[in-house]
């Protein structure tokens, strides 16, 4: 059947989306935007307080990294006289100079009044003792070059080293007994030799200018065979490197660090991986020493500055003069004042410090930071960050609150839903009883109106004296009596169901033998069956037990079950009443060979005012109470009734009924 638009079906279905999107989804959505912000929020808080909790202690911390690197600007500031007449070799190298590690000067660049660059210093050659190399050396060199014997070279340098060899002079001996020594094949004496010369021969400088210490270094990194004497030869280079007033010409320093990063190659070692870093570092110096001079040095940038060299910040200072710079590594002052300074507060959670310069980026570090404070006076390009090592507390705790509020923004919604389908249901429940109720009203207004237009017909006709003898009076006044019985019945029924409704019904229970009351049902119906011309079969065994039961009531559960079989059997007209025992029960069915009812309707007929849409129905009229009164009184009498029904196949009407009060 084709449904127009406006039929209930489809107003209930249109009611229902607008109900889910202006109910449900709209504010679920609402809900879950401003759940949203109040986690957004609730983060920004819980960062907030840690920010305030942590800023007064990393404020502490930055005015220490400042007055630290401040002291150690002005130790420099007082050696650098002496530091700068060593330079400019006009003493020799004064205590200070070793010492510039200790205030933790990575480079310290300087240049004269000329222009000429004095720091760091290259050595001049000093040829002093060239003349005392002994014989074997010559013919070592002879062995090993011209006749390629690395052996037997080895043996001629061995010989040369006598006691006799002066103290400098043993040096280039030894490089070159182990550069002998390694092309024979002798790793391990090669090594040990190198380890030899790196102890005796620390400054030693060759008369090229060559710093042959620094090669010994070099080259027993590039021969270490095991990855412990890889990681102890790639420390000592690096020591020696890093020295700031290491006197080395500057292309031996580049191609030193150049050949010391190849040589250590992609290291998975953790230490050699930091050596490697620091290299890099320092292979910029020379690239700082650049940097610095290209700059014309403005009479405010003494003190401390930072200078972008290759894109990276270099933490500097300079000098009054400003043909002076010294640098510091950021990573150094972390670890050489940062860590003691956080280590004698009491922090309260383990904490991550970093040095950095105002261009970093927050990507650089991760995750922002806990607090920030920038140093004082003129290191503010720097900043000391503070972040909580275990910075997933804040995560964690923001997580479980986000999970917690989505957990109930869904409790929310799920409670939303649930209570607008249900309202819905019932709506849609109300208007379908509403639609059953004028249904209702009409037909029971037509029910009324046949038997009361018979009954006015048949009063006026005697009123009128028409009857034309006594058998025509009594006819009519029989109609009369029994169109007013059918009206009374209707109205006790439509009585009867108001006061079951109301479960205002009493019913006084008794014992009944289902024969007879069967036998009191068909009686009841009798002018029905025989107007209707219908044959009924009887199956009711003698010896069935009685039932406790309201005997009027059970009759009209009868009379009601028996009349709608007539009802709506227009063809085939017979009517089978059958009781049989069952357990502790009695059950008692009546069979049509009807129009019957469709599956889907079984359950619906005994709702109130529920009516099969069927032209049968239509035409023969009816109130739509009568099997829901029936289902009333059989649940009062703790029974039950089923039926057993297809479209054009009869239908069956069982009830059950205990045979004791309070079992089903
Ligand atoms: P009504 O007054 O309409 O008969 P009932 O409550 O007795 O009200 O029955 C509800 C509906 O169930 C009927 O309108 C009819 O469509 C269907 N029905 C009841 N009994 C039968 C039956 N024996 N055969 C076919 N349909 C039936």
């Amino acid at each position: 059947m084709r449904r127009r638009p406006t039929d209930p079906a489809s107003r209930g279905l249109r009611l229902f989306v607008l109900v889910v999107i202006f109910g449900v989804a709209l504010p679920s959505l609402l809900l879950t935007g401003f759940g949203l912000i109040a986690i957004g929020n609730e983060r920004a808080a819980a960062s907030q307080r840690l920010r305030e909790m942590y800023t007064p202690l990393c404020r502490r911390l930055a005015a220490r990294v400042s007055q630290a690197l401040e002291q150690r600007a002005q130790v420099l500031r007082e050696r650098l006289p002496l530091l700068l007449r060593w330079a400019r070799r006009e003493i020799p190298a004064p205590a200070e100079v070793a010492d510039l590690e200790s205030i933790g000067v990575i480079a310290l660049v300087a240049f004269g009044e000329d222009g000429r660059r004095l720091l760091p210093r290259a050595e001049r050659p000093v040829p002093t003792w060239q003349g005392f190399l002994p014989p074997e050396y010559e013919e070592g060199l002879r062995l090993e070059f011209a006749e390629r014997d690395a052996a037997a070279a080895a043996q001629r340098y061995r010989a040369a080293l006598a006691p006799y060899t002066p103290g400098p002079g043993r040096c280039p001996i030894l490089s070159a007994l182990a550069r002998a020594l390694w092309k024979a094949g002798d790793t391990a004496a090669a090594v040990a030799t190198l380890e030899e010369a790196t102890q005796r021969c620390a400054d030693f400088v060759d008369p090229t200018g060559y710093h042959a210490g620094l090669g010994n270094l070099l080259f027993a990194l590039e021969i270490a065979a095991t990855p412990e004497q890889r990681a102890r030869a790639a420390g000592a280079l690096t020591r020696r490197l890093s020295q700031p007033l290491l006197v080395v010409a500057p292309g031996q320093a580049r191609m030193t660090i150049r050949r010391a990063i190849a040589a250590l190659g992609p290291a998975p070692e953790d230490d050699l991986r930091q050596v490697r870093s620091w290299l890099e570092r320092l292979s910029s110096r020379e690239r700082l020493a650049q940097a610095l001079w290209q700059r014309p040095p403005p009479a405010a940038a003494a003190g401390f500055s930072s200078l972008l060299v290759e894109g990276t910040p270099r933490l500097l200072w300079i000098d009054d003069s400003g043909r002076t710079a010294a640098e510091w590594l950021p990573e150094a002052v972390e670890r050489e004042i940062l860590l003691p300074a956080l280590a004698a507060e009491d922090a309260g959670a383990p904490l991550t410090l970093r040095l950095v310069h105002a261009t970093a980026t927050s990507a650089d570090g991760g995750a922002d930071p806990t607090s920030s404070a920038a140093l004082s006076k003129d290191l503010r390009d720097w900043r000391v960050e503070l972040r909580l090592a275990d910075s997933g507390a804040l995560d964690d705790l923001a997580r479980s609150r986000t999970r917690l509020y989505l957990w109930a923004l869904l409790l929310l919604v799920l409670v939303l839903a649930f209570g607008i389908c249900w309202l819905v249901l019932i709506t849609v429940r109300e208007a379908r009883l509403t639609r059953l109720k004028t249904d209702f009203v009409s037909s029971v207004s037509h029910e009324l109106r046949t038997p009361l237009t018979s009954i006015r017909m048949f009063v006026d006709t005697l009123l009128l004296e028409r009857t034309r003898d006594e058998a025509e009076r009594r006819e009519a006044l029989t109609i009369i009596g029994a169109e007013s019985e059918r009206l009374t019945r209707l109205v006790e029924r439509i009585l009867d169901f108001a006061r079951m409704e109301a479960g205002r019904r009493a019913y006084r229970f008794e014992p009944q033998s289902p024969r007879e009351l069967v036998a009191a049902a068909l009686d009841a119906c009798r002018p029905l069956i025989e107007g209707q011309g219908f044959a009924v079969r009887q199956d009711i065994p003698a010896d069935l037990p009685e039932i406790p039961a309201d005997r009027d009531a059970i009759i009209e559960v009868l009379i009601n079950l028996i009349t709608n079989a007539i009802k709506y059997s227009p063809e085939n007209r017979r009517v089978e009443v059958a009781a049989r025992r069952e357990g502790d029960a009695v059950l008692v069915s009546v069979r049509d060979f009807g129009i019957g009812i469709p599956g889907a309707e079984h359950g619906r007929i005994f709702e109130k005012f529920y009516r099969v849409d069927h032209p049968v129905t239509a035409a023969v009229g009816g109130s739509g109470l009568g099997l829901s009164l029936v289902r009333y009184i059989v649940s009062a009498h703790g029974g039950r009734i089923t039926v057993e029904s297809a479209p054009g196949q009869g239908s069956t009407f069982t009830v059950r009924l205990p045979l004791s009060r309070g079992e089903a």
